[in-house]
């Protein structure tokens, strides 16, 4: 059994701390995207020996939701066409706050998809406007709201801790906040500032206030103990601000049971290198090339395979 990961390579804006394979200001790209990925879905399905059946299919990024549903519905029926998949397959999006409406969830619950992933990050208006987010607090309400209207019962939040200056009380405002929306699944990220990316820039200059490292754990350790009280079950690994490694057993278990299993596809794929040049490099999709060249990908291409 297995799990398919398809890359959504763009966002709206690029946020101040974001060092993903990811592209602002290309949406014209999105098209000739959706059709290499479907080229590329047909490929890696017909080269395996046989036949293969996915029990998940995660659409990550990026920022996925900006595809439209008739791009989603033409990934999803190829998805059908080149792969068994199980009765109870579980089909996730992660969702930009910000870019979704009722209709599209609609329309994204009629196409099969059955779990929904929020890039909720914090519930503070200036948290959110430092980290440079599209969306406030009020889309993360209208978005919950509209998705469980929409027949969604699995919803899962990603939050992020250890913000410039952020003490430990906003984080738990931020938590208590989140948990009364009741989500089924939250995911907890400390986080880390990355080499080329604006905070990096801003780190470097002196102009970004860190919490120290303890402050970070007391902020996982608390979270920890208000989601157990809460009953729902953190299943996500976070690293504190030092890079030192902070480990959930289960979540390891799980995230290491998807990871060896899981074929990944579209831009910055590992796993299907070789393979996926030829499918972006086919005559035609000249455009979406030039945008791999520039990726994770595009460097693998030239030996230097990250
Ligand atoms: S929305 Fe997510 S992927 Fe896109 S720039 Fe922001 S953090 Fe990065």
């Amino acid at each position: 059994m297995i799990s398919l990961y398809f890359h959504i390579p763009f966002c709206i804006h690029r946020c101040a701390y974001c060092d993903f394979n990811t592209y602002a200001g290309q949406e014209p790209l999105i098209p000739a995207y959706v059709e290499a990925l479907c080229r590329e879905i047909k490929i890696v399905a017909f080269s395996a020996p046989e036949r293969l059946s996915a029990h998940t299919i995660f659409f990550g990024g990026g920022t996925p939701s900006l595809l439209s549903a008739d791009q989603f519905e033409s990934i999803l029926k190829t998805v059908q066409d080149s792969f068994n998949l199980t009765p109870d397959v579980e089909i996730s999006l992660e969702a930009n706050p910000g870019t979704l409406t009722l209709d599209f969830l609609r329309d994204l619950r009629t196409l099969g998809f059955n779990r929904i992933s929020l890039g909720v990050q914090s519930v503070h208006a200036d948290e959110l406007h430092q980290l440079e987010r599209i969306h406030d607090t009020f889309d993360v309400i209208e978005a919950v709201t509209w998705a469980r209207r929409a027949g969604f019962d699995n919803l899962n939040l990603d939050l992020i801790f250890g913000l410039p200056e952020q003490p430990l009380d906003r984080w738990q405002a931020t938590v208590n906040f989140i948990l009364g929306l009741h989500p089924e699944h939250l995911s907890l990220y400390a986080l880390t500032v990355e080499h080329g990316t604006p905070f990096g820039r801003w780190a470097q200059r002196g102009l970004l206030s860190m919490p120290d490292p303890d402050t970070a754990a007391d902020m996982y350790e608390w979270a920890g103990e208000a989601l157990e009280a809460a009953r729902t079950a953190l299943a996500d690994i976070a690293l504190y601000p030092d890079g030192a490694g902070f480990e959930l057993k289960a979540a390891l278990a799980r995230k290491h049971d998807v990871a060896a299993n899981c074929i990944t596809m579209g831009n910055g794929s590992n796993d299907v290198l070789d393979l996926v040049a030829r499918v972006f490099l086919a005559p035609g999709s000249e455009a979406v090339t030039e945008m791999v060249g520039k990726s994770t990908l595009g460097r693998s291409l030239t030996g230097r395979r990250r």
